[in-house]
């Protein structure tokens, strides 16, 4: 299995924060600073506060799979070499956003929906990617 490598736009202030974050083996998410609901993928402005501001808050480097699908062929002819595997991931401290990564590990044929997974970065040469893996 392969971890398909797109490196992150550098030039886009509203997902920098995101990426910086990564990069530090950390994971944060835009959230409101009315109520403290997360908002992913960032927009400007918030659908339930539109005067708020972004707060990047750490959330929890644990969830569930929500979802999966196994890619077997490249859909674009740069960046990607399938086999691998994409997952949403319901994170364990956010109720209302779910993030869209690769599921790392030797054990991805095992992935089921309900599957507990973790953060394990995946580091390339320029960029982090914050990839998951199979919980023990
Ligand atoms: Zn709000």
């Amino acid at each position: 299995m392969s971890v398909p490598n797109f490196p992150p736009p550098r030039d886009i202030d509203l997902t920098n924060p995101f990426w910086e974050a990564t990069d530090q083996g950390e994971l944060r998410l835009p959230a409101c600073s009315v109520c403290g609901a997360f908002q992913w993928y960032p927009v400007p402005g918030f659908a339930c506060h539109p005067e708020a501001t972004r707060h990047w808050r750490e959330v929890a480097h644990t969830g569930t799979v929500f979802t999966f699908s196994k890619v077997e062929r490249a859909f674009l002819p740069f960046g990607s070499e399938p086999p691998y595997t994409l997952i949403l991931v319901a994170l364990d401290d956010v109720d209302n956003a779910r993030l869209v990564t690769v599921l790392v590990g030797d054990d991805q044929d095992s992935v089921a929906i309900g599957s507990r997974v973790e953060l394990s970065p995946t580091v390339f040469e320029t960029h982090t990617l914050p990839t998951f893996r199979l919980s023990a």
